[in-house]
């Protein structure tokens, strides 16, 4: 009771203002979540307003077109996650009545939704008392108890065992239901959207206080809460890097005039690809084939623990900011390794690009080349 109460007593005075806190939509608390997971607050905030705004509400996800969600979701990566989120989306409209199931144990069924955002939902939606286990809960318990961590089932049973420990009990009060409705706009169970909400709050602070205070390599000790009720207090092992690698990469950059309109031309992964299957990119080009040649632009994109080094490679020069300086030889190379394996390339107009599921790299060398407008979002990926 007295790490909870100072945990909740921090939590209140310190807590990041987010745009998915304080709100009482489930669908929103469950995009939020499905967004954060593997990706950082920061890099959420803009696409998580910008896809309400496309998806005001469960129905008008369902409805949607899946190229269309993920191109709302198009620079955040891991793009399966949308996938997934919209089908729920359809099968809670067609099968649950457009009802998001308000317990932790149903939402376990539906696609893409996992023990940790199961919790997540239910107990920041609907108040139930079901402890959260992320990365940052993990770390900060771990700590308070002075445990080295393990990977074994048995540990991580014990850990869950901990944090469900630290919980407070359901004590949510619900808002009347035509009140829930009002606010939401969307449909809710009885009384299921809590008004107050002592285990999504408990949740939300354990979290927060991992994120902003228990670093994972620079504990913030003074500051925290409980440091009273720790037993390391920053006497920490501090976890080894993951091991980064690096891998060169080239594409091609190839615009032509239609008319009026300017088209650049992608391609297509194929839709059974282990990763981004069925997204748009600058055709790639064997780093072979390109010999010598200056690239219109180098950039670093990091994916986890990857650096890519990226050269595009612009063959005309069709607007001001790209320059395409190779002898017809050297273009004629170019075009050659582009044909040769199957490819499905397509020539798109550059005004349509903000509505296509581009992948993250693609979008950015398009906003730098100021082929595509920056304006819209940055890349949660940008790290060069
Ligand atoms: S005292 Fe330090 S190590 Fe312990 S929980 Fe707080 S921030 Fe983490």
């Amino acid at each position: 009771m007295v790490f909870r109460r100072r945990l909740m007593k921090w939590y209140r005075a310190n807590a990041r203002v987010l745009p998915w806190r304080g709100i009482t939509d489930p669908y929103r608390t469950w995009v939020s979540e499905i967004m954060l997971q593997q990706t950082r607050v920061a890099a959420v905030i803009d696409y998580y307003n910008e896809f309400l705004r496309r998806f005001p509400t469960l129905v008008s996800l369902a409805l949607a077109e899946e190229e269309d969600v993920l191109a709302a979701w198009s620079g955040l990566g891991y793009y399966n996650r949308a996938r997934l989120l919209h089908k729920s989306a359809q099968f809670i409209v067609e099968e649950l009545q457009g009802y998001l199931p308000p317990s932790a144990a149903e939402l376990l069924t539906l696609p893409g939704i996992g023990e940790y955002t199961a919790a997540a939902i239910a107990s920041i939606a609907f108040g139930e008392s079901v402890a959260v286990v992320d990365g940052n809960v993990e770390r900060v318990i771990l700590r308070l108890s002075g445990r080295a961590s393990e990977t074994t089932a048995a540990a991580r049973a014990q850990l869950r065992a901990q944090a469900q420990a630290l919980m407070p009990k359901s004590t949510a009060k619900h808002w009347p239901q035509n009140q829930a409705n009002a606010r939401r706009g969307t449909k809710a169970k009885k009384s299921s959207v809590p008004m107050e909400n002592a285990a999504g709050d408990h949740n939300q602070a354990m979290m927060e206080l991992g994120a902003t205070i228990c670093l994972v390599r620079a504990p913030l000790c003074r500051e925290c809460p409980v440091r009273d009720l720790c037993l390391t207090r920053g006497e920490h092992v501090t976890p080894a890097r993951a091991p980064q690698r690096s891998l060169p990469l080239a594409c091609l950059l190839d615009l032509r005039k239609r008319g009026p309109a300017t088209e650049v031309l992608l391609e297509l992964r194929p839709a059974d690809a282990a990763v981004m299957p069925a997204m748009y990119e600058l055709p790639s080009l064997p780093i072979e084939s390109v010999g010598t040649l200056e690239p219109a632009l180098r950039l670093r994109h990091s994916i986890t623990n990857t650096n890519y080094y990226v050269q595009v490679y612009s063959l005309r020069r069709h607007t001001s900011a790209t320059r395409s300086n190779y002898t017809l030889a050297a273009a004629k190379r170019l075009h050659k390794a582009l044909s040769s394996d199957s490819r499905e390339l397509k020539w798109t107009r550059t005004a349509s690009l903000a509505s296509l599921p581009l992948t993250g790299l693609a979008r950015k060398i398009l906003q730098r080349l100021q082929i595509m407008d920056a304006a819209r979002l940055l890349s949660p990926q940008e790290s060069d």
